[in-house]
Formats: C-alpha cells, structure tokens, sequence
C-alpha cells in the first residue's frame, strides 16, 4: 500500500509497480498492463455465445425485411419465409415428440433475379453465419474433401470461431443445376462426375461431422482440430436451370410438335410448376431432390422491377453511385428516361439486375475517372441524360 493507501502492485499477479509498465489503480484494487493484455486475450478467444433470438421467426417479420432488400419475386418471399422459420423452430426447439426432417431450399430462377440476394438477406435478417458455395469448384476438385471443410472452415471463420453458431449457419450452394447429371438414363455411359459431386454434398447436407482446424488461440492452440456437426446447417441451393422449362413443358403438353400437341401455350410455363420428377429428369439424383423438398422460384425480373433496383430498394444502385461523386462534391442526377435506358441496355445483357451495375459502370467510369478535375473545375452537378447512356464517354487513358 502507498502512504495514502492505494494499492501499489497488481492484484492479478502481484508484481510491485516498479516491476511493471504500467498500474491501472482503483481505491482498493490495481491491474498491470501485463495482465490487462492477458484478460484481452481471453475474451478474444472465446467469444460470447449468442444465442439465437427466437422473436425473429415469424415469417411475415422476414418477409417484411425482405421486401426492403429484395424487388418482386414475392411468392418466393413467402416460401422462403415459411421454411426458414420451420427450419429454425425445429434447431430451437428441438422436439422430443415428433421428428422434424431437416427440409434445405431449392431456389430455382434466372441469373441475376435475386437467388443470392434472398439468401444472404435472410442469414442477414436472422444474424446466423452465411457462407456461399460454387458447387461447380467441387467438380473441379473431383472428391468432397478439401473443399467441404474449406466450406465450413469459412463458416466457422464467419461465425467469428463460434461452434454453436457454426451449426446453424446458412450455406448457399450456387450453380447447383451445373452438376446435373448429364444423361437421365442410368447406365455406364453416365455422367459420373456431376452425380459424384450431388452425392459428396448429399453428405454434407444429409450430416456429417467435418473436422476443421481450429485456428491457433489460447483455446485451442496451433493444429488443433475442432469437430463441426453439419446436421442443422441449413443448405440453399440455386441454378438457373436452363432447359428445365422444356422438360416441364414436355410433361405438361407433350413433346410433339403437330396438330396433336394440345392449343395450350408452352408459354405458359414455368419454373413454379416443377414437380420432383422434372428435377431428376434434369439431372439432379433421388437423394438430392428428396433433401431439398422446399421449391422456391423466382420470375425474371421485368422492365419495372429493374427500375426499381436502381431507384427504390435499400442501398440502391443510384444512391451508392451518388455517394461516390459527393465525396467530390459533385451531384450525380439521373433523367427518368436515362433510367429506363439503362434497364433497357441491363435487358439485352440478358444478366438480369446484374446487368445494371455493369451498365452504369461503363457510362460513369468516365466521368469518375474525371472527377478531380470537374472539381477543380467548379462543376457541381452531372446529370445523365439518356443521350449519355446510349453514347457514354470515351474513357480519357
Ligand atoms: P442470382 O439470382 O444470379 O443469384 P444475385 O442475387 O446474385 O443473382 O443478384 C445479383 C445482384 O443483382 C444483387 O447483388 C443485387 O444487387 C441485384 N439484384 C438481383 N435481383 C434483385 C432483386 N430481386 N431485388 C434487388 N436487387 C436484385
């Protein structure tokens, strides 16, 4: 104790002050910076355990978030919605009585129409770990292995090296139809790779335990490996499913083209009528369709709903463009008409709202490039005009 009586070494470990660096002192206790740093330590390493908030799973909460993030594809909010909260209710509540079959999503719909978007938004919305999947680099890679614990190694990582929160994390497998058998027939001459891949993941979906490094810490040092329980982790998949339309059509109309095909337009098709026998015709095996019994599909986007991503929806393309000039104190204004030259321009890239970044992109890149020097300048606005869409700039090199 000093002489006005405070304490003079640490109360953790007992070294004097003049052994340390530092002495945080109070009243009646004191900590040195060695000891400071050592308490850092432990609660880095082990990260409070969230828990999962129950009040979130109501499916027309989600549906609500959704609609601030995702244009249209309303139908598909609704689905998605109900089997998140089904799936979630079962992880939570884990019933005694009744066994609950984990039910994974399978979200069929066009390139760019919002199949990544709806998943990430609602691992977003529920605060669960999100990690997406290039079903197509599994192929590459031939076997399951590496790539399947890289997979939950990143959902680890992202659920920031939490094992209760990996478990009931959100993967979402992109490309999916890319592995599609190639022949439906079952014979030698099959595609054997794309139904190996199906059948590595099925593993995964189905539950497995993945053993992962468990990334050197206090907890768990250097080369220590940690056991993920794949259970209830739930799998999103998505593919456009080019050709899965026909097969639909085929089944509905017949596939003879003559007088004795029905008046019934082929038209009328489309992905929300697939049963589970168009998924196998397509290429996708038993097992895999019967773990993804949640269909969801999603419309292209129409000329209206692109608009709208670029004006309407939250962190909106226009806005995020309009921040970029403002930090050189320039307004970006967009015409209503330069607008719909843009989505028109988006369309014929057939990339769906994907199209629409890379539009704006190529019309303002050349003006961003300048930016500095309209500053300098004393511009303070750029309008884009449909002129300017349809003839950008040439980029000044
Ligand atoms: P895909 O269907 O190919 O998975 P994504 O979800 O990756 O398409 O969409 C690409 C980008 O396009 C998204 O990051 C988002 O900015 C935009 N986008 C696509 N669909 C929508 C939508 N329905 N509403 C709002 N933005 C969308």
């Amino acid at each position: 104790m000093t002489a006005e009586g405070r304490p003079d070494h640490c109360s953790f470990c007992g070294k004097d002050k003049a052994a340390v660096q530092k002495l945080i002192v109070s009243d009646s206790v004191a900590i040195c910076d060695v000891c400071v740093n050592l308490c850092q330590d432990i609660l880095k390493d082990e990260p409070v355990e969230q828990t999962f908030q129950t009040d979130k799973l109501d499916p027309v909460a989600i549906k609500q978030f959704l609609d601030q993030h995702v244009i249209g594809q309303d139908r598909a909010k609704t689905v998605l919605s109900v089997a998140i909260v089904n799936h979630y209710k079962r992880l939570v509540r884990q019933p005694t009585d009744v066994e609950l079959a984990k039910a994974n999503i399978l979200v069929l719909g066009p390139t760019g129409s919002g199949k990544t978007l709806l998943a990430r938004t609602v691992a977003r919305y529920l605060d669960v770990p999100f990690v997406i999947a290039d079903a197509t680099s599994i192929t590459e890679a031939g076997y399951v292995g590496d790539d399947v614990e890289s997979l939950i190694s990143r959902l680890y990582t992202c659920s920031g090296n939490d094992v209760a929160r990996t478990q009931r994390g959100i993967v979402f497998v992109d490309e999916i139809d890319k592995i599609a058998r190639k022949s439906e027939s079952v014979s030698i001459t099959r595609d054997v790779s794309g139904e190996g891949v199906q059948q590595a993941l099925l593993k995964m979906v189905e539950g497995t335990v993945v053993r992962i490094p468990a990334g050197g810490g206090r907890k768990h040092p250097a080369g220590e490996m940690i056991e993920i329980d794949t259970t209830n982790i739930l799998f999103i998949a998505g593919g456009a499913f080019v050709g899965l339309d026909q097969i639909i059509s085929n089944r509905m109309y017949g596939s003879a083209i003559g007088f004795s095909s029905p008046i019934a337009s082929k038209d009328q098709t489309d992905l929300g009528q697939t049963t589970p026998d168009d998924l196998m015709r397509f290429g996708m095996i038993p097992e895999f369709v019967g773990r993804f019994p949640n269909v969801v599909h999603l419309d292209a986007l129409t000329h209206q709903d692109l608009r709208r991503i670029l004006t309407d929806v939250k962190h909106n393309y226009v806005e995020q463009y309009q921040w970029l000039f403002r930090q050189d104190e320039i307004d970006l204004k967009v015409a209503p008409e330069a607008l719909d030259a843009i989505v028109d321009l988006a369309q014929a890239n057939k990339t769906g709202a994907r199209g629409l970044q890379s539009v704006m992109e190529q019309v303002l890149m050349p003006h961003m490039f300048n930016l500095r020097r309209y500053r300098t300048a004393d511009v303070k606005e750029l309008l884009v005009t449909q002129e300017l869409v349809n003839n950008p700039r040439k980029l000044d090199t």
